[in-house]
């Protein structure tokens, strides 16, 4: 199955976490706190990327861009779909994420 495509659920952002390094790049670059790492036990690195706020991405795509395994895909903007806006509590959960090592807040 090829992850390029949307699932069809149609995400905002998607991951094919069978090619996720865990090198925490795409975390460290979100800005809304969409994006973080999750411990996944079957994994080499012991944790994964995970969408944990997905209805709070606002497509500026650095996520995708700064994957260095492909990892990571965000849709195209087209007139039915609706990004989120950066707000204040999207930018407290980035900043909240990142203080934490790049993990899930809250877990
Ligand atoms: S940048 Fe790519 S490889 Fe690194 S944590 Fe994110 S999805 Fe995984
Ligand atoms: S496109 Fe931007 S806001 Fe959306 S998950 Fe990627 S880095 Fe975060």
């Amino acid at each position: 199955m090829s992850f390029m495509t949307p699932p069809e659920s149609k995400p905002l952002v998607w991951v094919d976490i069978s090619k996720c390094k865990a090198c925490d790049i795409c975390v460290s670059l979100c800005p809304s706190g969409t994006l973080a790492m999750v411990q996944n036990m079957n994994s080499t690195q012991g944790k994964t990327i995970e969408v944990v706020e997905p209805d709070s991405c606002i497509g500026c795509r650095d996520c995708e861009l700064h994957c260095p395994d492909f990892a990571i895909f965000v849709t195209e903007r087209a007139p039915d779909i609706k990004f989120a806006k950066l707000t204040e509590e999207s930018k407290a959960r980035a900043i909240a994420i990142k203080n934490n090592k790049f993990n899930k807040v809250g877990a």
